[in-house]
């Protein structure tokens, strides 16, 4: 998944040129930039990319979440409906604005379960957030029908999915809002960055304004702006938007190169007794950032693990246990370890995240691996690798599936 690993010449050439202007923020200065306007050629580009009408960069991809969230009115009290795999991204951004993070269980899409989310709505719900983790998708159509019916927005986690597809439409740009993050481990990154998608004009001028500090960004003197709402800074710098230019110029070679890698090391696993995968809604189709399976119970999956990396095959993730994106690893949200004093609504209407029965997502999250598919490796190195996986796996289960 990795744009970290393919710098090149596209990316230095725009950050020269707002190097030799020395205007690195993304407002004003007209006269010094030379013509440079990086963060604007970036949202036009990412915009006709993601078959958007809208695109507003942000400094990252949580930050892409909290005003998205906020550019649709979403505030203090509003549930927020979130899986229980995810990045911790999701529930802060939700409760930066006081909001209240619902979480529900996920199914073998590996993201929001639909019939858990129709359970988990209130009068209180406004909004219901599928995360497209590891490279595929939520079932969309069936998120979207619910969300229909109850008057909901829908809004998009693509951070981990960009330039996958549903039903010929690109991740993020099914809902009413999508969000990116092109951190340093994003599919293409720019450093720190993010991005929200819309085609609806009233969140795209909310969402600009919001972002920095409320400017309507009218006339050509920032310093007599005025200011319709309150708004926060959550700007991107012209120096990362520079990087991300460049980025997003090889969207497309890489998203061909991990199929081509994901592809190899999935031929070799479809051949092990007892492997399954991760189900793809219809219609829809990966950005195939990472390879996630399924082993038949959670014993065999730990031990698969701790032999695959054994066998030195690294970037193989479980995600069960000691780890940052399943709710099993976030003990200070549920015990609301803040700061600061946590804004009553959240703590009045929070589920007791500690008692919660999330069996349902064990059951899935327990079995799974997800293998990292890089760019960087040669076609033997990944011919390698699967042969590798096939055979510790094949291993571990040969007492299970041996007749
Ligand atoms: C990375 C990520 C984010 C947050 O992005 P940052 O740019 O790191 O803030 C949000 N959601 C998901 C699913 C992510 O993977």
């Amino acid at each position: 998944m990795p744009g970290f690993e393919a710098f090149g010449e596209e990316e230095k050439k725009h950050v020269n040129d707002v190097l030799e202007s020395g205007v690195l923020m993304r407002y004003g200065f007209d006269g010094m930039r030379n013509g440079h306007w990086k963060a604007k050629e970036f949202e036009a580009a990412f915009a006709q990319r993601m078959q958007s009408q809208y695109c507003q960069l942000v400094s990252s991809g949580t930050s892409a979440l909290t005003v998205a969230l906020a550019s649709a009115g979403v505030g203090a009290g509003d549930e927020v409906i979130m899986p229980t795999f995810t990045f911790v991204a999701s529930f802060e951004s939700i409760m930066m604005l006081g909001a209240v993070p619902v979480l529900v269980d996920i199914d073998d899409t590996l993201t929001l379960d639909p019939a858990a989310v129709e359970a988990a709505i209130t009068d209180k719900t406004r909004c219901v957030m599928p995360v497209h983790m590891c490279g595929s998708m939520a079932d969309l159509d069936a998120l979207k029908a619910i969300c229909d019916k109850h008057n909901l927005l829908l809004l998009e986690d693509a951070c981990q999915a960009i330039g996958g597809t549903y039903k010929g439409q690109p991740l993020g740009s099914y809902g009413d809002l999508g969000c990116f993050s092109f951190d340093f481990v994003k599919t293409i990154t720019c450093g720190e960055g993010g991005a929200v998608i819309t085609n609806n004009e009233q969140y795209s001028i909310n969402a600009d304004q919001y972002q920095d500090h409320g400017h309507d960004h009218v006339g050509n003197d920032r310093g007599a702006e005025t200011h319709p709402v309150l708004g926060y800074n959550f700007r991107i710098s012209e120096l990362n938007a520079a990087v991300g230019l460049g980025q997003l110029s090889k969207l497309d070679t890489f998203l061909a190169k991990q199929k081509e890698h994901y592809t190899i090391m999935r031929n070799a696993l479809e051949q092990v007794n007892g492997v399954t995968f991760r189900r793809v809604p219809e219609g829809g189709e990966e950005n195939y950032s990472f390879l996630n399976f399924f082993l038949p119970t959670t014993e065999l999956t730990q031990k698969a693990h701790k032999a695959l990396g054994e066998a030195g095959v690294d970037a193989c993730f479980y995600w069960y246990t000691n780890n940052w994106h399943y709710i099993n690893g976030w003990e200070h949200l549920r015990n609301l370890n803040s700061l600061g004093r946590v804004p009553s609504e959240i703590r009045n209407q929070i589920q007791d995240l500690n008692n919660a029965d999330f069996s349902a997502s064990d059951a899935w999250m327990g079995r799974t691996i997800s293998a990292l598919v890089k760019i960087g490796w040669t076609e033997a190195e990944v011919q390698q690798r699967a042969s590798k996986m096939a055979e510790v796996i094949s291993e571990v289960l040969k007492t299970e599936y041996s007749l």
